[in-house]
């Protein structure tokens, strides 16, 4: 039987772990909160954590701690929590370095250049609003983790794609320009690569792996801010996708649809994919097949566990329809029509108990647009008015998102011995209004690895 994955608050995150014990750890230290929310599992008022090096190595009531952290010293905030999560982002450095609809202009040499040194500022935004991870499902953020991972730059924890596969005159694919300039861009390293039947599919897998890809994505539909396609499409055929999850099971990869359309999300989770982006024309057939993902199907085995995530974005939707000025006609039909179904079927889907990670879509380097990087947290608010509590939201954008990475995915997400070391101090109870976190002021602190990246000056 399907049970809710919403009814219980210990229902989140990805399995159980045994806490590592004391380590021989070269550096140690405390945080206590007026409040401690876990991420999974109910708050704790004067909670604390002890960080050993970059991990945390105990969690509970600060006035329980062992006697072994006699001599620790503690940092105080107001309210601890785990660093956030954005499951769906991109970092192309578009509104500054680029126009939106100006494709061509991020085609020509030095392009990936500017892009990247905008991207620059857009990271730091993105750590200083709270968050320590992103999954950024085609982008250039990717080719800047290594700088990030030792040292020379700041920014969250970097799960790239690098590029969406499509198919060509798919969602990845740019219908005004010649065929050719997009392959070759897509060759050289640009944001989207096309590849058509089972051979250039499973090749481009392995292309991405060697380019440092951390997880795929995929466009099983077709999109709304693509020209000539639909969302109600459905793009490459079951052989193309079974090829591509096949490949990036084999390095221990997983696979994230761009899914829009029932045909496109359905024909995703037959292939056995587990991370459903978008997915607006999710219904109740769809949110009972979320369960039974892939081989699982045939064989008519309902196990939650092993089902797929929704990845709800619904920040996105909401900005394009305030504003769709500036684009096409046939995208502004588009958005007007695929915005007030995903309102209903992200309720539906919360109600039926799909599990749930939240991204953003966010896109924008121009600090003044709504997508912009930093407002990240604008996507719980959603959450909250599609029908989850706070804690369930939270628990959205922290310990439910690493599973979306599969075997690659970081103990992250939660206050809980043996996790990452990510954390982030609020200046209030974000419970009471999740709006509280939209603004980054209101986020005091950041500990990324157990190092401490913001505090009050
Ligand atoms: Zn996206």
């Amino acid at each position: 039987m399907r049970v809710s994955h919403y009814t219980e608050s210990t229902e989140c995150g990805n399995g159980e772990e045994e806490s590592p014990g004391t380590t021989t750890a070269t550096t140690r230290f405390g945080i206590r909160g007026d409040l401690l929310i876990p991420g999974c599992g109910q708050p704790i008022e004067d909670g604390a954590v002890v960080v050993a090096d970059a991990m945390i190595e105990w969690v509970g009531d600060f006035s329980n701690r062992p006697a072994k952290y006699d001599a620790v010293k503690f940092h105080h905030v107001k309210v601890l929590m785990p660093g956030l999560w954005d499951c769906h982002v991109h970092f192309g450095g578009h509104g500054l370095a680029f126009s939106t609809l100006n494709a061509s202009s991020s085609f020509l040499p030095g392009a990936p250049t500017l892009a990247g040194a905008v991207t620059v500022a857009d990271l730091r935004r993105t750590l200083d609003a709270g968050f320590t991870s992103v999954r950024e499902l085609m982008g250039y953020a990717g080719y800047l983790w290594p700088g990030i991972r030792d040292g020379y730059l700041v920014g969250p924890n970097v799960y790239s794609s690098l590029a969406a596969l499509s198919i060509t005159g798919g969602h990845g694919d740019d219908h005004e320009l010649p065929l050719c300039a997009v392959k070759q861009f897509g060759e050289a390293g640009g944001a989207s690569y096309l590849c058509d039947g089972v051979d250039e599919c499973t090749k481009a897998v392995r292309t991405m792996v060697r380019r440092g890809a951390r997880c795929i994505k995929v466009c099983s539909s077709g999109g709304v801010l693509s020209l000539n396609d639909d969302p109600e499409d459905r793009q490459f055929s079951d052989k193309e996708l079974k090829a591509i999850v096949d490949e990036t099971e084999r390095s221990g990869r997983a696979v994230a649809a761009h899914a829009i359309g029932k045909a496109g999300i359905m024909a995703a989770l037959r292939a056995g994919i587990k991370s459903i982006e978008h997915g607006c024309y999710l219904d109740e057939e769809v949110a009972i097949l979320s369960y039974l993902v892939g081989p699982m199907l045939t064989l008519g085995f309902t196990v939650k566990e092993k089902g797929a995530t929704l990845v709800a974005t619904r920040h996105i939707q909401e900005s394009l329809l305030l504003d769709p000025s500036g684009f096409p006609e046939p995208v502004v039909k588009k958005i007007k029509k695929i915005v007030p179904l995903t309102r209903k079927n992200y309720d539906l889907a919360i109600q039926q108990g799909v599990k749930i990670a939240l991204g953003t879509d966010t896109w924008n380097s121009n600090p003044e647009h709504r997508v912009a990087h930093g407002k990240n947290a604008m996507e719980l608010t959603y959450a909250v008015k599609a029908g989850m509590t706070p804690l369930q939201a939270i628990a959205a954008m922290t310990a439910n998102a690493p599973e979306v990475l599969g075997r690659l995915a970081p103990k992250s997400g939660q206050l809980k011995a043996g996790y990452d070391a990510d954390l982030i101090g609020v200046a209030g109870n974000p419970l009471d209004d999740l709006a509280f976190l939209t603004d980054p002021n209101n986020v005091t602190h950041v500990w990324k690895g157990g190092k401490l990246y913001k505090s009050p000056a």
